[in-house]
């Protein structure tokens, strides 16, 4: 089942605190914008390019962010999304979503 891109999986979303991203000059970035963007948002308002996002990449598959750290500690399994949508792999931020 594809997980949905929308505000209520991004607020959820544990990567935006995730360590596997946290040094990440690219990542933060990201993180800054959509934050702003996301504080901005009203209910059922379009959701940024996906290009742009560094959180639920078990909904828009892999970061193209080279400087995130995998030897860092996946937080999906503590997310409710994750437990929601019966997902079962980790890292998604780097292996892409499931099928
Ligand atoms: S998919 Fe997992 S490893 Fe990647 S940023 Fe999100 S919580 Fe961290
Ligand atoms: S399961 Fe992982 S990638 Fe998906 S919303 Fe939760 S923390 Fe983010």
């Amino acid at each position: 089942m594809e997980v949905g891109y929308n505000k209520r999986n991004l607020e959820r979303c544990l990567c935006k605190s995730c360590p596997v991203q946290i040094d990440s000059i690219c990542a933060n970035e990201r993180k800054l914008n959509m934050l702003d963007t996301l504080a901005n948002m009203k209910e059922g308002s379009l959701m940024p390019e996906p290009a742009n996002m560094a959180a639920i990449y078990c909904s828009i598959g892999k970061s193209t962010c080279a400087d995130i750290n995998t030897d860092e500690i996946c937080q999906c399994n503590k997310c409710p999304v994750f437990s929601e949508n019966n997902l079962s792999t980790l890292y998604y931020c780097k292996l892409g979503k499931e099928d």
